[in-house]
């Protein structure tokens, strides 16, 4: 049945057979969790050979460079090297970090808020209120980012393709407070979607009245295919330098969805101009990060084949729940109008647009079932979805069988909002 054309017959009749089937639901006393995007138990498990990689006084000396001392504030040079090849860039576009690409993300921003750009432009503490863009529905700690600091946040459509480039080249071109967006251009968070050459070509060419603006390009989801289409997209910062425009992308990456999110390694490539700028701030705040971890995770790979081919066995263990989520949607909702989802060819989300105004309703019918959300809203700056419609389906942790239970709650209770929406309307 559709619920946009049912009669009120239809439409009362099928609230109480859904109403009949989530009560049971809830006398499950379900405890699941489809909420943040974590690698479920078993994909750690493939990268615990990383732990035994350094055992013996001789393992801990790498290249020459005992990995217990100080020093090494970009990263040793094999680990750059390994980033290098993953991300297409060379070694010297390469910044190696800590544990978390997201704390790169928050001190770059922080370089930038505190001391301005290598171009030596006004710190963005010191101009006002700043502007950024987000694409949404996004990634809510980029968000969350900028709201700490005050900045006005603008959202931009997301499309199939990529943010909606018409807009993003107006408000960049005429608005001089306008100082950056967030991008995750491969395998979104949350939609999947992946930037177009087209749209990557944009970015790179783009026009900005701020001398000072910045791309964020989170490159989170690289190497993270869910199909034998492993798309790849242009380099941003080789596409950037033929229009002048290379000190202006930031590109980060981690390994925390290859081997451990919290104890993998992170980068920032940029160009040799900003890496110059951010090492030369960066060396009061730091020494160097955990080259013990750089050298760990460069043996256990070898080389950027040795990540492909274990991220094949990522894929064996999150495609199938990928696949169970989409053909349960498809299956429970397909043809109702009670929302639309796309399938998602890498990363680790699926996006789920609801009958308009019902998101926040399925988030509370699905936690009173024990089936606990990524929040409503979380896709959007401040939490406001306008249309209260996009809700973020986290499907790696829940082992299947858990998953398909969680599924068969949501399935009912996005019925069930959509149902009583249509009714109240
Ligand atoms: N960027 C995106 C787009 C993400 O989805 C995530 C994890 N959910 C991160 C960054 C966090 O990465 P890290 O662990 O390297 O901080």
């Amino acid at each position: 049945m559709d619920v946009r054309t049912a009669s009120r017959e239809e439409l009362l009749s099928l609230k109480d057979e859904l109403t009949a089937r989530y009560d049971e639901a809830c006398s499950k006393n379900l405890k699941l969790d489809m909420s943040r995007g974590k690698p479920g138990a078993d994909q750690l498990d493939l990268s615990q050979g990383i732990l035994t990689e350094i055992q013996t006084n001789e393992d801990a000396v790498f290249e020459g460079l005992d990995l217990r001392n100080y020093g090494g504030l970009d990263g040793i040079p094999a680990c750059k090297a390994l980033f290098a090849d993953m991300l297409h860039v060379k070694h010297e576009n390469v910044l190696i970090g800590g544990n978390a690409s997201l704390t790169m993300m928050y001190d770059n921003i922080m370089r930038l808020w505190v001391f301005g750009d290598c171009g030596g432009n006004k710190p963005w503490s010191q101009q006002g209120t700043i502007k950024f863009l987000c694409p949404v529905p996004g990634y809510d700690r980029h968000f969350a980012i900028c709201q700490q600091l005050g900045m006005e946040l603008i959202n931009i459509p997301m499309k199939d393709d990529g943010p909606d480039m018409d807009m993003v080249e107006k408000l960049v071109a005429e608005d001089a407070s306008v100082k950056g967006i967030w991008c995750v251009p491969k395998y979104s968070n949350p939609t999947g979607a992946v930037y177009s050459d087209e749209v990557v070509r944009r970015f790179a060419s783009i026009k900005h009245a701020a001398p000072d603006f910045k791309i964020m390009w989170d490159n989170a989801y690289c190497v993270h295919h869910l199909t034998d289409d492993k798309i790849e997209i242009p380099n941003i910062l080789e596409e950037a330098a033929k229009y002048g425009n290379e000190d202006i992308v930031f590109q980060f990456a981690s390994t925390s969805k290859i081997t451990f999110p919290g104890a993998g390694v992170a980068c920032m490539t940029a160009s040799v101009n900003n890496i110059k700028w951010a090492k030369n701030l960066l060396k009061v705040q730091a020494i160097g990060p955990d080259k013990i971890n750089q050298a760990r995770h460069v043996k256990f790979f070898g080389n950027v084949e040795g990540i492909a081919a274990h991220m094949e066995k990522h894929r064996a263990i999150l495609a199938p729940k990928f696949e169970m989520v989409l053909s349960m949607l498809e299956e429970n909702l397909g043809g109702t109008g009670a929302g639309s989802w796309l399938s998602p060819k890498g990363g680790y989300f699926i996006s789920f647009d609801s009958y308009p105004g019902c998101a926040k309703r399925i988030y509370d019918l699905c936690k009173q079932a024990g089936v606990v959300l990524t929040d409503a809203g979380a896709t959007f700056p401040y939490g406001k979805d306008p249309e209260d419609k996009n809700l973020r389906i986290a499907p790696s942790y829940p082992p299947v069988e858990e998953l398909k239970a969680a599924m068969e709650v949501f399935c009912v209770c996005a019925l069930l909002a959509a149902v009583e929406k249509k009714l109240a309307e």
